[in-house]
């Protein structure tokens, strides 16, 4: 994914520690990153969960590292893609990439929803929706550059 830096030159998607305050560390946040001069931005669209996912760790003084792709979806899908080296394509494709992608994991969340239920874990369909919640709205809205 290509988009202008300040500087004028392409940033691509990355991921990245980010430490908050010294203590708090939320790992493989998906971040935008300028191939010239070294500034990054978080990813709009996960902006406020990683907001929120602060919010949380501080209210339970839960110090330390957490992997930040193990607890929102969307982040989950955009490393899926990093990681097959689709997301150095253009901007306009990688979005398109994107909501594929998160309509593949939420008929698969959908599946296992279904499972769930048949089995009676209420804890696991719990844990499911709150997945799903997560990519429905991005999916829904389809703005991967706004907040
Ligand atoms: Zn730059």
């Amino acid at each position: 994914m290509r988009l202008l830096c300040s500087c004028g030159q392409t940033m691509i998607l990355s991921f990245r520690m980010v430490i908050f305050e010294d203590v708090y560390q939320i790992d493989l946040v998906p971040i935008l990153e300028c191939e010239n001069c070294a500034s990054f931005e978080l990813v709009p669209s996960i902006k406020q969960d990683v907001t929120k996912l602060l919010a949380e760790l501080k209210q339970e003084h839960r110090e330390g590292r957490v992997v930040f792709t193990h607890v929102n979806e969307l982040a989950a899908v955009l490393y899926d893609i990093y990681e097959s080296g689709q997301g150095e394509v253009e901007l306009s494709s990688f979005e398109a990439v994107v909501i594929e992608k998160c309509e593949e994991r939420i008929n698969l969340l959908l599946d296992l929803y279904g499972y769930a239920k048949k089995t009676g874990d209420c804890d696991w369909m719990e844990e499911i929706s709150f997945r799903l919640s997560g990519l429905s709205s991005f999916v829904k809205t389809r703005q991967f550059l706004e907040t």
